[in-house]
Parts: structure tokens; C-alpha cells; sequence
């Protein structure tokens, strides 16, 4: 058996320690006499690894005590939808600003709930630079400002938390969270889907500013309702037990290797290494995204010469290099090079893509 490195932008990989003992304790959990998967939720075994999750989130993003964290269904998207349910009343105005396929999405899942301004838009750049905060068309008295902090697709990532004065700045970090240090106090709401950079597919984490819970938002069912989901302790129903499982193994492992800060150190190495190549390959490949605006977790890039996507997705997949093919909006190719991408896995691709150009350039 051979692992090959897998640049998937999601789901992604996983690190390969927490797959290991995920495998060695599938059968049995820490003697539990079953899986954690077949136990109740209401358990203490369960409860223990609930709990040890959330308090790992916590020491790994510095999360301060007045915010709440959430481990909920539903992925991003519906907490794209929940947040104009939760967080602007009827009637209010809310901010967006588009960098990106996921900013659209985001934009539209609001649509039907709260007049949405979009103060600021990449579209017509091609989504390839942040449009200078200076030029957004922020609102009076919006309930608050949501971007996107790395745009999976586009490959557009923000370097610095915007400043959006007292109206509450919303951040999907989907696919960076817990990538490099974040001042958790500057946000509202900072929510994930945890297919990236977390765990597996099926839980999203939410960490919510808890003087926001007490807005009254907009009508809705409880099961939509975040503070009842906090007063539940995301138990209102059946939580993703495994999901949530596996995500604190990934914190767990975070923290042995050293927290955020060294992951930041390596993301920056990745990334730098990738778009080196990049940039030094003559125009056989090109990432077309402002160098500023570069995310350091998905990088797409295009051949000079369409023809040969296929031969190079290929060859890199006979070279152990997987999942390298560009999302469909953008064809190309796309690595993603979340945390558990070792730094192996890079510098195996860039020696691939070098290579590549000496046999085709
Ligand atoms: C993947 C992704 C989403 C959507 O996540 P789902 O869990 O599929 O709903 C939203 N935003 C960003 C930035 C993403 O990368």
C-alpha cells in the first residue's frame, strides 16, 4: 500500500497519525467496549471527546471565553443561510464582500431572507485582487460585514482582518482556518466547514461572539436557532459524532506539532516553494492572482499549453501526486496545500512540475 500526497481541496487529507489511531481505535474506544461512533452522544465517553475538542479549539486559535463554539451539521453553506437568520433583524441591511466563488455563494444563500449590499466585488477582476478597503461600499447601520478569508476556488486570500468599525465582521474560514495566528476578538463570527482544514466532511465549527446571540434575528426554528444551539451544547439533536471525533484528533495532533504558529511557518515554505515555481518557470505555468492577494492554501495554476493538462495530471498521478486537477469553473489545475500537506508533499510537486517543463517546456 502506498498513500500518494493528495492536493484535494476538499475533503482533503488528514493527517496520517490521526487516520492511525482513528484505524486503532475504530474497534474499540479507550475501552469502552464499542466504537465512539456507536455510542450515545449523551454519554460520558462521548461528552469527554465533545468537550477535549472544544477545549483544544480553544488553546489552538487563542478563542477568549465571551465567544462560543459550535460543532454543528449542515457544512458551511448552511451557516452562510444561518447567519442572516440569526444575526440581522428584519428589515436591516447586511455587507458583502465577493472575492470569489465562495462570497457568491454566501451572498445568495441570504437572498431570501435580508436586503444584501455587496460593498465590494473582485468579479469584474476575475476575482484576482482584493478590492482595497478603501473603495468598499460599506452601509449605515448594516448588522454586519461578511467576506470570505480564503476563497477555495479562486485562490484569493486576505493577509490582513479587515476593519469594519463597530458593525460585527464575519469571516468563513473554511478553508484556512487554523492555517497561521488569528485575533479571534476582531470577529463576530468565524465559522468553518471542517472538510479542509479540520477533519472530515459533516461538521462545521461556528465560533460566535456571545453579545451576538442576543440579537433577535429573524424568525425561525429552533434547530436554526444558535443560541439554542449553544445553550445545547450542539446537542439540540444527534450531533455528527464521528466528525467531531476526528476533528479533535486533528486538534490533538496540532498541538504536538506545535500549534498554529509552526503551521504558519510551514504553510508559508509550501506556499512560497509553489509560486516559485511558478513565477521562475518562464510562462509554462502561470497563477494569475495579484502576489499580495495569494492564498497559501489552494493554488491554481495553468499551463502555457492547454494540450498538455492531460498528460500532466497524469504523469503526476503515476508520481504519486493526486487530486491536482483545477475546480471546473477554472479548469487548470489547483494544489491545495491545507495543514496536514507535509511539506514532502510540496516539495515532491515541485520538483514533479519542474521536471514536467524540462521533458514538455
Ligand atoms: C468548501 C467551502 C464552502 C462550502 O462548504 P460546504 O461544507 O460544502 O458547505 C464554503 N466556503 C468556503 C471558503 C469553502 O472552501
Amino acid at each position: 500500500m502506498s498513500r500518494a500526497f493528495n492536493f484535494s481541496a476538499g475533503p482533503a487529507t488528514l493527517p496520517e497519525p490521526v487516520l492511525l489511531q482513528a484505524q486503532s481505535e475504530l474497534l474499540e474506544w479507550n475501552n469502552a467496549g464499542a466504537s465512539i461512533v456507536e455510542l450515545s452522544h449523551r454519554g460520558p465517553e462521548f461528552i469527554q471527546v465533545a468537550a477535549e475538542a472544544e477545549r483544544d479549539l480553544r488553546a489552538l486559535m487563542s478563542i477568549p471565553e465571551d465567544y462560543a463554539v459550535l460543532f454543528l451539521q449542515g457544512g458551511a453553506t448552511a451557516q452562510q443561510a444561518l447567519i442572516a437568520l440569526n444575526f440581522a433583524n428584519p428589515g436591516q441591511t447586511v455587507d458583502y464582500v465577493v472575492t470569489g466563488h465562495w462570497g457568491k455563494t454566501a451572498l445568495k444563500q441570504v437572498k431570501p431572507y435580508v436586503n444584501a449590499n455587496i460593498a465590494a466585488n473582485g468579479e469584474a477582476d476575475g476575482f484576482r485582487t482584493i478590492p482595497a478597503r478603501d473603495t468598499w461600499a460599506l452601509s449605515k447601520d448594516a448588522a454586519y460585514v461578511h467576506y470570505t478569508a480564503n476563497e477555495t476556488i479562486h485562490g484569493v486570500e486576505f493577509r490582513d482582518i479587515p476593519d469594519t468599525g463597530d458593525v460585527p465582521l464575519i469571516g468563513d474560514f473554511s478553508s484556512s482556518i487554523v492555517s497561521e495566528p488569528l485575533d479571534v476578538s476582531k470577529f463576530g463570527v468565524i465559522y468553518a466547514g471542517a472538510q479542509k482544514n479540520l477533519g472530515p466532511v459533516g461538521v462545521s465549527v461556528v465560533i460566535v461572539k456571545r453579545e451576538l446571540l442576543e440579537r433577535a434575528g429573524q424568525p425561525r426554528a429552533e434547530i436554526f436557532d444558535y443560541r439554542a444551539h449553544v445553550k445545547g451544547e450542539s446537542m439540540l439533536n444527534t450531533p455528527p459524532t464521528w466528525n467531531w471525533y476526528l476533528a479533535g484528533l486533528v486538534f490533538k495532533w496540532m498541538l504536538a506539532e506545535g500549534g498554529v504558529e509552526e503551521f504558519a511557518k510551514r504553510n508559508d515554505r509550501k506556499s512560497k516553494l509553489l509560486y516559485s515555481v511558478i513565477d521562475n518557470s518562464g510562462g509554462f505555468y502561470r497563477n494569475e492572482v495579484a502576489t499580495a492577494a495569494r492564498s497559501r492554501m489552494n493554488v491554481p495554476f495553468f499551463l502555457k499549453d492547454e494540450a498538455l493538462d492531460k498528460p500532466f495530471l497524469k504523469q503526476a498521478q503515476d508520481a504519486g501526486l493526486i487530486s491536482l486537477k483545477g475546480h471546473r469553473a477554472l479548469g487548470g489545475m489547483r494544489a491545495s496545500i491545507y495543514n496536514a500537506m507535509p511539506e514532502e508533499g510540496v516539495q515532491a510537486l515541485a520538483a514533479f512540475m519542474q521536471d514536467f517543463q524540462q521533458r514538455h517546456g
